[in-house]
């Protein structure tokens, strides 16, 4: 169980800076924070990589032109973290599918299908968190849950 202390926010940042060349000039990032957000144990390299890998669905969800939110918030014993987009929405039929390792929309080449199951892996089994998505056209939520304090430390 991880035992480093990390502040979310500032990993977010520094995620957000690291993609900052990739993201277009129509979308519009808004980051939606916590003042209060406690930190959490955490491994930031491999939750570094969540944000990359849901920033980057985002991303390409909205095909160049959008808003991309950024939200924390507190929630009983858990920190949430939100990655809203304004795309078109992952279609209810594949919705149960889309943290199956492999599973893309994507043409070959352009998507390994292997996001989703990497970033749940991170959250649930090395983070004791969860992750789970909501979504209608226009308005499409994954949300990362990580607990304050890790009772499985
Ligand atoms: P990849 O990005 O390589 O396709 P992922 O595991 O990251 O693989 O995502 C799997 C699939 O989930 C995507 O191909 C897409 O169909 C769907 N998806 C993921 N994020 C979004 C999103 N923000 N909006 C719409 N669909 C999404
Ligand atoms: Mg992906």
């Amino acid at each position: 169980a991880p035992h480093r202390v990390v502040d979310v926010h500032e990993l977010l940042d520094s995620t957000l800076m690291m993609l900052s060349g990739k993201i277009p000039a129509d979308v519009t990032v808004v980051r939606d924070y916590d003042r209060e957000l406690p930190s959490v144990p955490a491994y930031p390299g491999e939750l570094n990589q969540v944000w990359t890998n849901l920033i980057d669905n985002a991303l390409s969800a909205m095909a160049g032109s959008g808003r991309l939110t950024v939200r924390t918030a507190v929630d009983h014993e858990n920190v949430l973290v939100e990655f809203g987009d304004t795309g078109p929405g992952v279609p209810e039929e594949i919705r149960d599918r889309i943290f199956e390792p492999f599973f893309t929309t994507k043409p070959v080449g352009e998507g390994t299908g292997l996001g989703l199951d990497i970033s749940w892996r991170i959250v649930v089994n090395r983070h004791h968190g969860d992750l789970r998505v909501e979504s209608v056209p226009g308005d499409t939520r994954f949300r990362v849950q990580l607990p304050i304090t890790d009772r499985e430390a």
